[in-house]
């Protein structure tokens, strides 16, 4: 199995050059250049197994033997030991036919932990197995920033140095970064929004030459990686409700359509999926592409669910270059014109699209009727990005009689405001947090000035 680049001109890589790699050289995104597929016996027999297995079986085949099967599972099954729930991504009933997927059960509460407690692992094999060492850069407003640091807290051949805007990111979430005291952990407060952090590390992706050499590795949403340990969970959750003998859908709260994709990719491969439902919050370029064909930016919306925050959604590249029948140039054609002005997808990818995609854009005010609503008919309380979900579920659902997967993407102390918002006294933390709040922190206050950041980078990685 090699992987290609969605714009058709970089070089075709391996799984570990994939893995290691973040954008193609061309500006594309890499997906596999086959799908592999699970047959209706494989899912017959993945019922009853521990995710961890389930795991195991699903990614096998992208790993394309570039690491033994022993490693590889004793690498799977590390990373989902760390969740603090033995069914690691447990379904929760909320009505005869409506399942929510609890994604946030591992060490930062959100459902990034999935692919990154894995992909910290991914990336220190392959860099012991070549003797080399990397350096992590990534900016973060919130999820990311913390579940890339504790994927990579315990990796000897990585250092991590995690950007965040100085004073505007909650409690919650600073301290979930900087209470890792681990010496390869570095967060660096910078005196700027996260659009100035954001650009020092695309400046230092852009030219590496301060590094002398280290290599520079992005943990965000479209390193391959990450999607591939986001599709178990969409098999996991269908086998547990019948797959293969019984279809299920899905409802997705989106924003760089990563996760979407995840299951996009777990329907190519031979799970029977009725649908995918798209829950956008008031960034909605995703809903108003599906629905209206406006494939354009608009101004970016600060919202109650702000992990779902974006103008543009990079991994949407993904799904367009298989409903454009994998023409690089089409794609590269159509995203250029994209980022100059207000566009269109062609006919025939769009009437594809739509015939599994479902969208649905939920606001503010609606987010708190939501978890006031979710709260009176379940009992569950649910943070503002589940709660998108929740609502474009209900909407969407077309057949009644297939049961309805929504992701929960957070846990909803981790999002507390909103919750507060919606008039209840707020969500205590779990039990293995609830010291978050006194735990000792540390990091580095610097100005948004690009050549004091790489400084201070080359000054401290090992
Ligand atoms: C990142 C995130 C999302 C959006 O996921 P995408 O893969 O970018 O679509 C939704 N909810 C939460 C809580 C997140 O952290």
């Amino acid at each position: 199995m090699r992987y290609i680049s969605t714009r058709g001109q970089a070089p075709a890589l391996s799984f570990e050059e994939v893995v290691l790699t973040g954008m193609a050289s061309d500006g594309g995104l890499y997906v596999p250049e086959t799908v592999p597929q699970l047959s209706t016996d494989d899912l017959s027999e993945m019922a009853g197994l521990s995710y961890a297995e389930i795991a195991f079986r699903v990614m096998k085949p992208f790993v394309n033997g570039e690491i033994d099967d022993d490693t590889f599972r004793r690498l799977v099954t590390e990373a989902y030991a760390t969740f603090s729930h033995d069914a690691v991504v447990p379904l929760n009933q909320l009505d005869a036919n409506h399942f929510l997927l609890e994604l946030f059960h591992g060490p930062t509460l959100a459902f990034k932990d999935v692919a990154l407690q894995l992909l910290g692992r991914l990336l220190d094999h392959f860099l012991n197995k070549r003797g080399e060492r990397a350096v992590i850069m990534g900016a973060t407003s919130g999820d990311t920033g913390s579940a890339a640091i504790e994927g990579c807290r315990h990796c000897d051949n990585l250092d991590i140095f995690i950007l965040h805007p100085y004073q505007r990111v909650s409690e919650v979430q600073r301290r979930q970064m900087t209470s890792v005291l681990a010496d390869n952990v570095f967060n660096v407060a910078i005196e700027g929004n996260f659009d100035d952090a954001q650009a020092m590390v695309k400046a230092s992706f852009a030219d590496q030459s301060f590094l002398n050499g280290t290599r520079l590795v992005a943990v965000n949403s479209i390193n391959w990686a990450r999607i591939m340990a986001q599709i178990v969970y969409y098999v996991a959750s269908a086998v547990a409700l019948g797959a293969p003998h019984r279809k299920v859908s899905f409802c997705v709260p989106s924003a760089n359509f990563g996760n979407v994709f995840a299951g996009y990719m777990a329907y190519r491969m031979g799970l029977p999926v009725e649908r995918f439902v798209i829950a956008t919050n008031a960034n909605d370029i995703l809903h108003r592409t599906l629905a209206a064909n406006d494939f354009s930016k608009q101004e970016l919306k600060a919202t109650l669910a702000p992990s779902m925050d974006i103008v543009v959604s990079s991994n949407f590249e993904r799904l367009l270059f298989e409903a454009y029948d994998r023409d690089g140039a089409a794609v590269a054609a159509l995203l250029e014109r994209f980022q100059a002005e207000p566009t269109a997808l062609a006919d025939a990818p769009l009437t594809r699209l739509r015939e599994l995609f479902a969208s649905y854009s939920v606001d503010d005010a609606t987010i708190l009727e939501v978890i006031r609503e979710a709260h009176h008919r379940t009992q569950e309380i649910l943070d503002p990005h589940t709660a998108t979900g929740y609502r474009a579920a209900e909407r969407e659902r077309g057949d009644a009689s297939v049961p309805m997967i929504t992701l929960a993407t957070a846990h909803p102390a981790k999002f507390a405001e909103a919750v507060v918002k919606a008039g209840f006294p707020g969500v205590p933390l779990p039990p293995h947090m609830d010291d978050l709040l006194e735990r000792e922190e540390r990091y580095t206050v610097l100005p948004a000035e690009l050549s004091a950041v790489q400084r201070f980078v080359v000054d401290n990685r090992r």
